[in-house]
């Protein structure tokens, strides 16, 4: 396992001039050179996953991304592209909708960086897969010789933390994603999926992390949750590496599932303390207080028997539903559900969502796309007594 360094410094505000500053340093404590930027085609791949302003803290901060533009090509870097396909349809016009409302159009302007509407993609294949051998990709991550991965520090519904491994899910094509989401349906697979995707990259690119860590979120990431100060900034060529710090920094050490699959497959060490850390002690930015996503209860359920052909770990699992009187009737979740297991009917007028628990996989994605934080997760009681 090679061991890359993960540079680690505070920060508190989202000034470009600062952050610029820091990411350089940070640039070349990581070990990124002019040589691996001079000359190649980069990509700068934000997390926007939903059309949200900057102040939300589900998508990654304008300010963090004209910094890192900056430090990059202070260290060499020529034209910048950025490229993101977030959740909902990858079209051209859904896209621009995300450019404006995550605050990505006027700063790319200002930092002059292009913004990509190309809506093509293609195959990457990694036949050293464990759980996934190929991926369709959008085109200017297939194109690129260096993706600048940034992210942010979230709490997710799903895999409970949203960091660099978690982030480039984000080049599957539009609702791809839901497919995929029914083809892994289970944690355990759709995590290896994460880091067979992360690690093909890695092996085929330069790809550079950097982590929004200065106001991230907790509680229901990677949207529903509230902004909650970091204080951080992080960069590292491997973002497994950087995740694990990541992992001990929010108060989750061991228990966030893509990283234990990376400490699994030799991604990364096993303990923070074998980590290179440059720039600030760690220790100094843990937040041990970090709300967790309400589903968290559900990793105890590992320990469980797989009693009943897995009905009883099913029937504890936290299950979504709709609280009707925050719902809009949008039908954003609808169109999510990989198994396309929510109902809508009308009833005096309004609609009315339903969701049959029968068929529903767990991946909550319903409540990650809601746009009003109307998709609850019900906790079995039984689960809150063992606990
Ligand atoms: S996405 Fe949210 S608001 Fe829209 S229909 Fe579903 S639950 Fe209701
Ligand atoms: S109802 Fe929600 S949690 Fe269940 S399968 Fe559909 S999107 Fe996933």
């Amino acid at each position: 396992m090679k061991l890359h360094p993960v540079a680690l410094n505070g920060c508190t505000e989202y000034d470009p001039d600062i952050i610029a500053e820091i990411i350089e340093n940070q640039l070349s404590g990581a070990g990124v050179t002019a040589e691996m930027l001079r000359g190649k085609k980069i990509v700068i791949k934000p997390n926007l996953v939903m059309n949200k302003k900057p102040d939300f803290s589900a998508t990654t901060h304008p300010a963090v991304i004209a910094g890192a533009a900056r430090a990059l090509r202070s260290i060499g870097a020529g034209e910048l592209l950025l490229a993101e396909s977030s959740g909902g349809p990858y079209t051209e016009s859904t896209i621009r909708l995300h450019y404006n409302g995550c605050g990505m159009k006027e700063m790319a302007q200002q930092e002059n960086i292009i913004l990509n509407y190309n809506t093509a993609s293609s195959v990457m294949q990694f036949s050293s897969g464990a759980a996934c051998r190929s991926f369709n990709v959008i085109q200017p991550i297939y194109d690129a010789d260096v993706i600048v991965n940034i992210c942010k520090l979230k709490t997710h519904s799903l895999t409970k933390m949203s960091c660099g491994v978690k982030n480039l899910y984000g080049v599957i094509p539009g609702t791809e994603k839901v497919e995929m989401h029914a083809r892994f349906s289970r944690i355990e697979s759709f995590t290896g999926m994460l880091c067979d995707l992360a690690q093909m990259f890695t092996e085929n690119k330069t790809v550079i992390t950097i982590c929004d860590g200065i106001c991230g979120m907790e509680g229901n990431g990677p949207t529903g949750g509230t902004p909650r100060e970091y204080g951080v900034l992080m960069t590292s060529l491997s973002p497994f590496a950087l995740d694990l710090a990541a992992e001990y920094l929010l108060g989750f050490a061991g228990t966030v599932p893509t990283v234990q699959a990376s400490i699994k497959r030799e991604l990364c060490p096993d303990d923070i303390t074998k980590l290179i850390i440059i720039g600030d002690d760690y220790k100094k930015h843990i937040t041990s207080d970090v709300v967790p996503p309400d589903t968290s209860r559900r990793s105890i359920l590992r320990d469980f028997p797989d009693l009943f052909g897995g009905r009883l770990v099913r029937f504890l699992e936290p299950r979504p539903k709709i609280n009707q009187k925050k719902c809009i009737g949008c039908g954003v979740c609808a169109a999510s559900c990989p198994k396309r297991t929510i109902s809508i009917r009308e009833k005096d007028g309004k609609k009315q969502l339903k969701i049959q628990d029968k068929s529903c996989i767990r991946c909550y994605c319903c409540q990650e796309m809601c746009p009003k934080n109307a998709v609850k997760i019900q906790k079995n009681l039984i689960l809150r007594l063992v606990r």
